[in-house]
C-alpha cells in the first residue's frame, strides 16, 4: 500500500452553501496541479481531501511539494497506510515515525474510527499505540497536553493509517472561487508579492508585463517570466502578456514635460493593463504599489494614475513596510530573483523631480496633446502572450 496525503479544509469556509463549489473547486485544482507529477485520486470525506497515488511510479516528495502551495487547505499531511490490527499499526508507526518519536520531547496519540467494525474504540486505540511507544521510546516522554509530537491514527474502510504533526499549506480560498485579475508584474520585489496575495484570496492571475527593447535587455524579460514561473507554483500554468512599451515611453519623453513622465507612464500602463484585461475575462488590475513607497505611490499620484479606469485597481501591499512585503517575498521564492540587477523600463526614464501631488487637469491636457488612444491601442494589438508553467 502507497503513502497518500490528508489535505485539511479551514472550517469557515466549510460553512454554509458554498461548501459543495469550494470543494469541487479544490479538488479540480488539486487534480490539475499533481497531473504531471503521477496518477493520483483525489476525493474528499469530512472537511478532509485525500490525495491517493494510483500506482507506485508517482514521486510523493514531488507531489508533497506542490500539493504545501495549493491555496485552500490549511495543512497538508503524508500518511502511511497498513492493516487494520494494533500489530501493524504499531510497525507503522514505528516504521514512518520513527525518527520524529526520537526527535520529539514528548507525544500522544490520537485515534479516530470511522469503521465501527474495528473492535477498538478510539480510546483504546490511543491506549494501546500510546503504552506500545512508549516502551520502544522510553525518551520520550508521554503528555496529552501539549505533547510535541501527536501520533494520529485512523481506522477507515479499506486501511488504518498513520501520520505525524501535518505541515502548514497555503490557506486561504482556492485558486478560481475569487474570480481573475490581470498583474501588472515588474522585476521587482513587490508586484510578485501582490500577485500571491491575491491568488491567495482565490483570483486567478494574468501576468502583464511593460518591456521597452533595447532600453531594458532580454535578460529583463527572461528575470520576469522566472518571477511569473515562481508564481506558478502557487498557481499553475499562467499567461504572462509582454507589452512593448519603447514607443510609448520615447512618445512621453518627445511630449510630455518630464515631471509627469512617471504618472503619465503609469497611466498609460493602468489602460493598457485594462484593456488585455478585459479581453481575457480580468475583472480587476493587481500592482505592487505601496503607499509613499517612491512619489509616483502617494495617495494623490494614485488616484491620478487610477483615475477614468472601469476596472478596480487592487494593492494588496498598500499598508506594508518594505521589510514586511520582502519576507513574503522570501517566503515565495521570488526574492533572490527580484533583487537580480537588470534594469527595470520605469528606471530608464525617470525624472529628477517626480511630481509627487500631480494635477488631474495638467494630466489629462498632456494627455490631449498626444496620441494617447492611438498608442494604447498599438501597444495591445502588438503584446506577446507568452505561456508559463512552473
Ligand atoms: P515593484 O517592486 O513591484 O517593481 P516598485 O516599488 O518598483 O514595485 P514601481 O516601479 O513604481 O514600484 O511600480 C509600481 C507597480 O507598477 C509595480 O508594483 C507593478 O505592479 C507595476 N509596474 C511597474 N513597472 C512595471 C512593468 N515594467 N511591467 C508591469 N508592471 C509594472
Ligand atoms: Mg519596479
Amino acid at each position: 500500500m502507497q503513502d497518500i496525503f490528508l489535505l485539511k479544509l479551514g472550517e469557515v469556509v466549510l460553512k454554509g452553501a458554498n461548501r459543495h463549489a469550494f470543494e469541487n473547486k479544490l479538488k479540480t485544482n488539486i487534480s490539475r496541479r499533481i497531473r504531471s507529477i503521477g496518477n493520483f485520486e483525489v476525493y474528499s470525506r469530512q472537511s478532509t481531501i485525500y490525495v491517493e497515488p494510483k500506482d507506485d511510479l508517482s514521486d510523493m516528495d514531488e507531489a508533497f511539494e506542490a500539493l504545501r502551495r495549493v491555496f485552500g487547505p490549511v495543512s497538508i499531511t503524508r500518511a502511511r497506510p497498513c492493516e487494520k490490527d494494533m500489530d501493524a499499526i504499531f510497525a507503522a508507526a514505528v516504521d514512518f515515525l520513527g525518527d520524529d518519536m526520537r526527535a520529539a520531547k514528548s507525544f500522544k496519540v490520537e485515534s479516530k474510527r470511522s469503521d465501527k467494525r474495528f473492535p477498538m474504540n478510539s480510546i483504546q486505540i490511543s491506549q494501546e499505540l500510546g503504552g506500545r511507544l512508549a516502551e520502544e521510546f522510553p525518551d520520550t516522554a508521554v503528555d496529552v497536553h501539549n505533547p510535541e509530537l501527536t501520533v494520529y491514527v485512523e481506522i477507515r474502510d479499506y486501511a488504518a493509517y498513520v501520520h505525524g504533526n501535518p505541515t502548514p499549506a497555503g490557506g486561504g480560498l482556492p485558486l478560481g472561487m475569487g474570480g481573475r485579475g490581470a498583474l501588472l508584474l515588474s522585476g521587482g520585489i513587490d508586484s510578485p508579492v501582490a500577485g500571491y496575495m491575491m491568488a491567495k484570496r482565490g483570483v486567478e492571475l494574468e501576468c502583464i508585463h511593460f518591456f521597452s527593447y533595447p532600453y531594458t535587455s532580454q535578460r529583463a524579460k527572461e528575470k520576469v517570466l522566472e518571477l511569473a514561473r515562481l508564481l506558478c507554483m502557487y498557481t499553475g500554468r499562467m499567461t504572462v502578456c509582454v507589452v512593448p512599451f519603447t514607443k510609448i515611453q520615447e512618445a512621453i519623453r518627445d511630449q510630455c514635460p518630464e515631471a509627469y513622465f512617471t504618472i503619465i507612464m503609469r497611466r498609460f500602463m493602468m489602460r493598457i493593463a485594462q484593456e488585455i484585461g478585459k479581453e481575457d475575462g480580468c475583472q480587476c488590475l493587481i500592482t505592487g504599489e505601496s503607499l509613499g513607497q517612491v512619489a509616483s505611490q502617494t495617495m494623490e499620484a494614485m488616484a491620478v494614475t487610477g483615475e477614468g479606469l472601469e476596472l478596480p485597481v487592487f494593492r494588496p501591499v498598500i499598508g506594508m513596510d518594505k521589510e514586511e512585503i520582502v519576507k513574503i517575498a522570501r517566503k515565495i521564492n521570488t526574492f533572490d530573483t527580484s533583487v537580480l540587477p537588470y534594469e527595470d523600463c520605469c528606471t530608464v526614464f525617470t525624472p529628477r523631480h517626480p511630481k509627487t501631488k500631480p494635477s488631474l487637469q495638467e494630466t489629462r491636457e498632456i494627455e490631449a496633446a498626444m496620441d494617447f488612444e492611438g498608442l494604447v491601442k498599438e501597444a495591445v494589438a502588438n503584446t506577446e502572450k507568452i505561456s508559463v508553467r512552473p
